[in-house]
């Protein structure tokens, strides 16, 4: 409520305001109490995640209460420019902010904490406290839906749009991360954990599979992968698994990491053809996506134990990952299930 919006809470002040004078209080000080009470709204937020943590959700309800946010995306500039714009718009009578950055450290949050005790408006820190995994789905989820894909690491050296950025912005904010506390300044600290909304569009089910040591082997070659045709060799009792699940309604969707590629191993093409055999020996149409990158460092979202080829189907196919399997060999494919929140499965446990 904003006193002065209000008939009821511009009487009861002007009703104090007599009875202070009558007792002989010092007026001033005591209306600003006074108002201080009644103004319970006026105050700086301040919202704190990972990038990808939800703020821009999270935000939506201040800015439905009449709360005028600042954000730097919007504004451009530095994180250090904001307290200026606050006390600019304070000047002009607005007393409800919300602002939604990233604010990492203690560093990045002095000068608007500053600014509050300046302006004589309290301040309350609300940290999304979405873990680094849900932010990475987030994140991703939101480059599908905003580019259509995956972007890749030549993408994002051209890349203007803040709201996509590289993976080791995550890693960065992990690593520098300082807790908000009372005892920096803020009046109140607030944690709100991060869930995940279900869709009930996102109804689908699929079988993700990995490929090398999980459908194939190799039959020769300097590579525990093929990087020929002539190399693909299929592992006992995959296709009959497949066409179990495959009855049951289940896509098949393929997700790979092919760091050969990066290190000269093979090419592009002769992994797309050592795919392409692996579904012809199959007799199955595993529709795959795979990582071609190198590692270190993680440059892009397709490498798992990244979500991003998960992501990608999910969105393209509206699947429902508590509805879905993967099975893979690796411990980057187990992670990579877990940040996913599907269901994991060796492929010794699933094709025994
Ligand atoms: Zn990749």
């Amino acid at each position: 409520m904003k006193w002065y919006q209000s008939d009821a809470g511009v009487q009861v002040v002007v009703c104090v305001l007599c009875c202070c004078r009558l007792a002989g209080y010092d007026v001033r000080f005591t209306l600003l109490n006074l108002l201080w009470l009644l103004d319970v709204d006026n105050m700086i937020v301040l919202v704190i995640s990972f990038p990808g943590g939800g703020k821009t959700t999270y935000v939506q309800t201040y800015i439905d209460q009449g709360y005028h946010r600042v954000n730097r995306d919007e504004l451009g500039g530095k994180l250090y420019d904001l307290p200026k714009v606050v006390e600019e718009l304070h000047k002009k009578g607005t007393v409800n902010f919300v602002l939604d950055n990233t604010y990492v450290d203690i560093e990045a949050r002095k000068s608007i904490i500053e600014c509050a005790k300046k302006l004589k408006l309290p301040i309350k820190c609300v940290w999304l406290n979405t873990s680094f995994e849900d932010a990475q789905f987030n994140a991703v989820q939101r480059m599908v839906r905003k580019a259509g894909r995956l972007l890749d690491p030549t993408d994002f050296k051209t890349n203007k749009d803040p709201n996509l950025f590289p993976p080791v912005a995550l890693f960065n904010y992990k690593e520098k991360f300082q807790k908000p506390t009372i005892a920096e300044g803020f009046d109140s600290v607030e944690v709100v954990e991060f869930v995940r909304k279900k869709d009930p569009k996102y109804k689908n089910k699929a079988l993700f599979l990995d490929f090398d040591d999980n459908l194939r082997t190799v039959t020769q070659g300097d590579f525990p992968y093929p990087t020929k045709v002539s190399e693909v060799k299929i592992l006992p009792g995959r296709k009959e698994k497949l066409d179990e699940y495959v009855k049951k309604g289940y896509r098949l969707l393929g997700a790979s990491n092919q760091s050969g590629i990066a290190k000269g191993n093979l090419t592009v093409q002769d992994a797309v053809d050592c795919f392409e055999e692996t579904n012809r020996q199959l007799g199955h149409n595993i529709e795959y996506f795979f990582c071609p990158h190198s590692v270190p460092p993680v440059s892009c979202y397709c490498r798992k134990p990244s979500v991003g080829i998960f992501v990608y189907f999910i969105e393209r196919y509206f699947l429902d990952t508590e509805q879905c399997v993967f099975v893979g060999d690796q411990t980057s494919d187990k992670t990579a299930a877990a940040r996913c929140k599907i269901k994991y499965y060796h492929p010794d446990e699933f094709f025994k």
